[in-house]
């Protein structure tokens, strides 16, 4: 389910993003928007129309096969207990495991009973009683799915959910379809991931907004060439309750949406699903762990708390912020 509050930040952000980006070009790129995954996606391309529909195609196919709620698809009947030999779940549960296990248990895909339990699949929002926040932590942990190869199934009582990972995912599945088309130039808006495919069309990198996580529009401008750009955010879905603010990413080892400071993550990269589980993995660590996360695996991040902005030293030299935002910037 989703909310109109949520789509009409997806909607800024992508008029965001793709107005700056395509500014400039003398070309008019072909546009297609879809809706799928929750959230409005755009396909931005120079080359042939028709490739737009296919990519529609892509989408469409990819969220029937991943929705943890839609009851034919690949993701529910392992849930419910049946097994998958999907190409896609394969792959992706593959990289979803080898991020759980890089980032400590910070992204993992068996949160799934604890994000039910607050009501983000449904938008039925509300506070768990700590007795079925127990139940449903006591399901969590991604040590526990022991697949090698064949056919996926799940111990009993665990379920998995990639909506932390499956945008980036799709990012890269339709940036290889246009590549294998012969396209060199175009971008991809999937809900907040961006995905750069190769430069625009006059040889200059895309120019893609990042939001500010609290005022309106853009906090900073990336320059990107042939990457991805995803950022997981506390504006992006949450709930407010006597004050306190429950956003959409969970911390796996207490059952609790995180409330750790940061606003807003930002992870940059060539592999559209690692950026996209980082920047949730991130937004868990808090920011003095993922400062020091993000600096010992080379991590290329923007971070952002009330007070400071956390950039990797390889951005922080061809960013450009918006007015005074540079004031707060802490280099990693
Ligand atoms: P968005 O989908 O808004 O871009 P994220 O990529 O951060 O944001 O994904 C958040 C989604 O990931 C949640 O809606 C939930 O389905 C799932 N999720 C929440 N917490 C975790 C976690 N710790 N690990 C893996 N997935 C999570
Ligand atoms: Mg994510």
């Amino acid at each position: 389910m989703r909310k109109p509050f949520f789509v009409i930040v997806i909607s800024v952000c992508l008029v965001l993003s793709l107005g700056l980006g395509l500014f400039g070009c003398k070309q008019a790129p072909k546009e297609k928007t879809f809706f799928a995954m929750n959230t409005l996606m755009t396909v931005s391309l120079y080359g042939d129309s028709a490739l737009l529909d296919e990519c529609g195609r892509l989408l469409a196919s990819l969220d029937r096969t991943l929705s943890a709620t839609d009851p034919t698809s690949e993701v529910y009947r392992l849930n419910h207990g049946g097994t998958s030999e999907d190409e896609h779940v394969k792959e992706l549960l593959d990289k979803s495991l080898a991020l759980s296990r890089l980032t400590e248990g910070a992204f993992d895909p068996t949160v799934y009973p604890v994000v039910r339990a607050w009501g983000f699949t449904t938008g039925d929002y509300r506070i768990p009683a700590q007795d079925e926040l127990t139940a449903a932590l006591s399901k969590v942990g991604y040590e526990r799915i022991a697949w090698k190869e064949g056919s996926i199934s799940l111990p009993q009582g665990v379920e998995i959910d990639f909506g932390g990972i499956a945008k980036g995912y799709a990012g890269d599945l339709v940036k290889r379809y246009l590549l294998d088309k012969g396209l060199t130039s175009g971008l991809l808006n999937l809900g907040g991931n961006v995905v750069a495919i190769g430069a625009k069309p006059d040889g200059t990198p895309y120019r893609i907004a990042v939001k500010d996580p609290v005022g309106e529009g853009y906090m900073c401008i990336l320059p990107v060439v042939d990457k991805s750009v995803v950022t997981s955010g506390l504006y992006e879905r949450y709930f407010e309750k006597d004050g306190v603010k429950y956003g959409h990413i969970v911390d796996p080892s207490t059952g609790y949406p995180v409330d750790n400071g940061f606003l807003s993550v930002t992870v940059v990269g060539e592999d559209g699903a690692k950026c996209d589980a980082l920047s949730t993995a991130l937004f868990v660590m808090g920011p003095q762990k993922a400062c020091e996360f993000a600096k010992s695996n080379a991590l290329s991040v923007v971070m952002a708390t009330e007070d400071c902005l956390y950039v990797s030293s390889d951005l922080s030299s061809s960013i450009a912020w918006k007015g005074e935002q540079n004031k707060r910037v802490v280099t990693l």
